[in-house]
């Protein structure tokens, strides 16, 4: 990838968000061993076969309403008509075909008999127990759910790479299908770096800051569905280093570590990697989360993460999750913004691409707008927890208050 007698870190400048994902993208590998696991079970899995229908849905024509069936061809052109009653349908009953010049009392869910096109809602009906008095003048068809008007019989419902989602359970579950094959889940090893961490749950000495890059990226791989090998605290050494990424190479399909990607001589993360696989990827023009890092550890893709908490979840959010989703073999894998105005003035930013820490609000005229969740410094977690969603701010230009920004909700990011 790049030039001979030079690594990537040598490259002036920094890379643009989207072409970096773009490297990351198309250097991702699908993972290939694929379960067979019940439809309760696929949440958020991802398809490796395409769905196909075996069944029509609904199986049958079947009555939108309670009310009465019959056929068209024997109702008057205008006003009433009364015709006598031969049968009764409630759901779940198969019908009799319909005795012609009748009609059939029927509820909500049931087969329309052979012989009648078209239902009335009972509320434009008189009925005895013998016969029903159309008070109106119906359409050929109303009131009629038609075989196949979902799903035809040998349609491809879902295609391989689609996430599940909780109404595409109920989509597989209406078709028939009980089991479904999916990818196997990806497992990632997360890891933090840093002499200066310890658990929540102890009492903090001095120099000590509590680790929350760990808690917040075993949220966001759950959130996505994955399952995660979870390394813990690693200290500042090339030995605990190298000891923690070997094994989170053998154990794991890929590896995202927190902190130690940046130039201090305190970060040994990047020389490790380095000296273990490669570094493809470092620095990008992204803020917060300038000092990313991507490339592999014994042949196990590596992701480094910043250390700042605000910039573990952006970089976690807008550049691991479309890589490890891609690599868990997901189509859908880019957030689309959404246009909203913006309720704040920014100057022009200097070299980075910013994700603003921001919320969703709905103004007096009753437009969506973004307003800043508050300091948006990368040390900054709680801006995270309060705001819903990233105005992103590109290089081009300031941002003024009432102008047009693309906003990122953080629930498209986070599953
Ligand atoms: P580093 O990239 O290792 O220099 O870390 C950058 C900043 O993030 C430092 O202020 C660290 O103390 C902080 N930091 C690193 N890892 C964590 C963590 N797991 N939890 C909270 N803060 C962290
Ligand atoms: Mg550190």
């Amino acid at each position: 990838m790049w030039a001979t007698g030079m690594s990537c870190c040598d490259q002036p400048g920094l890379q643009p968000v989207e072409q970096a994902l773009e490297t990351l993208l198309s250097s991702a590998k699908v993972i290939t061993e694929i379960e067979m696991v019940s439809v309760e079970e696929t949440l958020g899995r991802v398809l490796a076969e395409d769905q196909r229908s075996t069944v029509d849905v609904p199986p049958a024509d079947n009555s939108a309403m309670d009310g009465f069936a019959f056929n068209s061809a024997d109702l008057k052109s205008e006003g009433s008509t009364t015709l006598p009653l031969s049968q009764r349908i409630p759901a779940g009953v198969a019908p009799a075909p319909l005795l012609p010049g009748t009609a059939a009392r029927i509820f909500t869910g049931a087969e329309v008999p052979a012989g009648a096109d078209t239902v009335v809602m009972q509320e434009n009906c008189e009925w005895t127990d013998d016969n029903v008095t159309v008070l109106v003048v119906s359409k050929t068809g109303d009131n009629i759910r038609p075989q196949g008007q979902d799903i035809q019989n040998g349609s491809v419902i879902m295609f391989r790479g689609h996430r599940i989602k909780p109404q595409d359970m109920g989509l597989l579950a209406s078709v028939g299908i009980a089991k479904a094959p999916v990818y196997r889940k990806l497992k990632v090893a997360i890891l933090s770096t840093g002499d200066e961490l310890v658990e929540p749950g102890t009492e903090l000495q001095p120099g000590h800051i509590y680790n929350s890059n760990r808690y917040t990226l075993a949220g966001q791989m759950k959130a996505l569905g994955f399952d995660y090998i979870d390394l813990g605290i690693v200290a500042d050494s090339f030995e605990a280093t190298e000891e923690a990424l070997r094994r989170a190479a053998k154990e794991a399909d890929c590896i995202v570590t927190s902190g130690g990607v940046s130039v201090g001589e305190e970060d040994h993360v990047k020389a490790c990697v380095e000296q273990l696989g490669s570094i493809d990827l470092w620095k990008l023009a992204i803020k917060p989360g300038k000092p990313l890092a991507f490339g592999n550890v014994l042949g196990t893709p590596f992701l480094g993460l910043p250390g700042n908490p605000a910039a573990v979840f952006v970089t976690c959010a807008l550049v691991a999750r479309p890589y490890l989703l891609k690599t868990q073999g997901a189509n859908d894998i880019l957030p689309t913004p959404i246009q909203v105005t913006a309720n704040f003035d920014r100057p022009k930013p200097a070299k980075r691409q910013e994700y603003l820490r921001a919320k969703l609000v709905i103004n007096k005229k009753g437009e969506a707008c973004a307003e800043l969740a508050g300091n948006q410094s990368s040390g900054i977690l709680s801006t995270a927890s309060v705001g819903n969603g990233f105005a992103i701010h590109p290089l081009a230009g300031t941002i003024q208050m009432g102008e047009p920004v693309a906003f990122l909700l953080f629930s498209d990011l986070l599953f």
